[in-house]
């Protein structure tokens, strides 16, 4: 599943936007002699053009509550730190941190957090003395390496009310993964729970030239926007991703297979859904459906229903 609506940014012309680039973006391009690692998944924009539309779509303003995760060398940091004037940024690579500060230094209300995104507690940025706190919008061209546990831990904080949406820059494969249907085959447990507190929207697409250096892989633009109101609330979260993971954790076996020591087939079938059905044919409604019956009628564990099997996807 692939055609975003936006044409196609290559990410491979650099002419016309190379006579745009600021005095920051040029030296950008060449690193800065930092050597990428990439153990911290660092491919580092440098390509105007597609820094520009990303800020578009993100459209950062004076009195927002932004954050941004893995600044690296600022290429997106400066031009939504120019708009909003504030921004706090999570970066784990140390060495980075100093080029940041000094980058930036004009910046008051620049604040740079040391450390792992994966860790670090979003709500320490919502300023919780404020009559009407601004919640936070999160955005990143995340380090493939850890973004799929990075969404589901930011996930954890649409839960709460405290974000107002996320633009993120991923592996092309990942947002089509966020944005899947049921009965495709990038459909699982990532795109259930993402839609789930989401509406996700595909923006646009980018290729490895835009990266230094560059990826194998393309990469595309998402915007996650947390519903005012979930479309189809579950009674207990914590079932349901237990009854997702749980289907998903073996694609081909039928519901009947992998839910059984959750739900007989027979109660999959009353709540006239069929339980011959592979996990990926189930729309989010009739997941929050068995979640909501296996709340209401938990089975009593059995040695015959067998144990939970490893997550798949
Ligand atoms: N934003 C920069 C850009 O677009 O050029 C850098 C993007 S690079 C793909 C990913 C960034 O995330 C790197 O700066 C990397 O050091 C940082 N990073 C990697 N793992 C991280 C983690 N667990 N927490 C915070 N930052 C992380």
């Amino acid at each position: 599943m692939t055609d975003y609506n936006a044409p196609r940014s290559t990410g491979n012309v650099r002419k016309k936007a190379n006579r745009q680039k600021t005095a920051a973006q040029k030296v950008l391009s060449a690193n800065q002699g930092h050597k990428a690692r990439k153990r911290f998944g660092q491919n580092f924009l440098h390509d105007s053009n597609i820094i520009n539309k990303i800020v578009r779509a993100i459209n950062p303003k004076q009195g927002q509550n932004l954050v941004e995760i893995g600044p690296g060398m600022g290429a997106i940091t400066e031009p939504v730190l120019e708009a909003a004037g504030a921004l706090n940024v999570v970066e784990i690579d140390r060495d980075l941190i100093p080029r940041l500060r000094t980058q930036f230094f004009n910046f008051p209300n620049f604040k740079v957090y040391e450390g792992d995104a994966l860790q670090y507690d979003f709500t320490q940025l919502i300023d919780k003395d404020a009559e009407n706190p601004a919640p936070l919008r999160i955005i990143g061209n995340l380090p493939y390496n850890i973004s799929t546990p990075l969404i589901f831990h930011l996930l954890s904080y649409t839960e709460e009310k405290l974000v107002q949406d996320m633009h993120f820059m991923l592996q092309k494969e990942v947002v089509d993964r966020l944005a899947a249907g049921a009965g495709t085959s990038d459909y699982g447990r990532l795109g259930i729970m993402a839609q789930y507190w989401c509406r996700v929207e595909p923006l646009f697409i980018v290729g490895p030239g835009a990266f230094n250096p560059p990826p194998k892989v393309d990469s595309a633009i998402v915007r996650l926007v947390p519903h005012d109101t979930l479309p189809f609330p579950t009674k207990n979260i914590t079932i349901l991703q237990n009854v997702v993971r749980q289907a998903f954790s073996m694609r081909r076996k039928t519901l009947r297979n992998t839910l059984k020591s959750m739900i007989t087939a027979e109660n999959i079938d009353s709540l006239g859904i069929d339980s011959s059905l592979r996990p990926e044919r189930l729309t989010l409604a009739e997941y929050v459906k068995i979640a909501d019956f296996v709340n209401d009628n938990p089975l009593e564990p059995s040695p015959d229903r067998g144990s939970r099997a490893t997550e798949e996807t």
